[in-house]
């Protein structure tokens, strides 16, 4: 990618971060935390909605992409399914993107981080042409981190523990950028668990055993796979309900961010 030039300098300030993560697992509500946390903290977070299907919001977007793209009018101009209306309205708002960055690039010496919604639905922005062209954007021009947001309780079975990280490091690998994993709801369930099947190999593998039929070799292979993958990330316990962990997630982001400064 062009961000890997030599002698590319970075300012740095602002740190962006995208905030991606399966449908329901918390990345508004999430978000709502950051933004409380950075006004109680004085720091200056600037807030960037690129769900153009979202009803309400709980906080305020600085820029929100429902401004610009009636997302029920895209679905009725190209007749268009939910999906497909808003991929759409997210393609029309990735070509005018260069604005967005124009308009950040002209406050930058003001805010310290960049924090970015993305629709509900993961693969319409990880998985899309025009959510590929925000995220060069953003990465070739300020140090940007990607936070995957993990639903804790409804990820402790392991075989649905793997399909999510395997989903996570597909994502490090296509944007090569500094991943942060927020272990979120941990007011439901600890993320403990996640933690030690991470850190121990054989522990994950037992629990896969004793998850009934599901340890095949394939699985097995898979997991050697993620003990790599573990390895290029760094992984907090978060609540946005409660806010417990918010120090510890923004001591990741920056860690992740002099990662991006090294490595760009
Ligand atoms: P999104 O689709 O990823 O943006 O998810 P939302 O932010 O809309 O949240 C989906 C659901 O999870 C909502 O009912 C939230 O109230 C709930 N939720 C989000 N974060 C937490 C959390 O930390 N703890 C609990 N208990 N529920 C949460
Ligand atoms: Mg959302």
């Amino acid at each position: 990618s062009s961000s890997g030039q030599a002698g590319h300098s970075f300012r740095r300030k602002p740190v962006i971060i995208i905030v991606v993560g399966m449908a329901g697992s918390g990345k508004t509500t999430f978000l709502h935390r950051l933004v409380c946390h950075t006004q109680a903290s004085r720091i200056c977070g600037y807030v960037l909605n690129l769900d153009p299907a979202v009803m309400t919001l709980p906080y305020g977007a600085n820029i929100d992409i429902r401004d610009t793209v009636k997302y029920k009018e895209v679905m009725k101009q190209f007749n268009l399914g939910p999906n497909g209306g808003i991929l759409t309205s997210l393609n029309l708002f990735a070509t005018k993107f260069d604005e967005v960055i124009q308009v950040i690039e002209n406050r930058a010496d003001q805010l310290d981080y960049v924090l970015v919604d993305t629709p509900g639905q993961i693969e319409i922005f990880t998985w899309s042409a025009s959510g590929a062209i925000i995220t060069e954007a953003f990465a070739s021009t300020f140090p940007t981190v990607v936070a995957y947001v993990v639903d804790t309780p409804r990820s402790s079975s392991p075989v649905t523990f793997m399909s999510n990280m395997l989903y996570a490091c597909s994502i490090l690998y296509k944007t090569r950028l500094p991943l942060v994993l927020a272990f979120n709801k941990t007011d439901v369930a600890q993320h403990q668990f996640a933690l030690e099947w991470m850190e121990d190999f054989e522990a994950f593998q037992a629990a896969m055993r004793s998850d009934d039929s599901h340890m095949s070799t394939f699985a097995q292979s898979l997991s050697l796979v993620l003990d790599e993958f573990y390895k290029n990330l760094r992984s907090v316990g978060v609540s946005a309900v409660s806010g417990a962990g918010m120090d510890a997630f923004f001591k990741a982001i920056e860690a992740s961010a002099e990662e991006y400064m090294e490595t760009y």
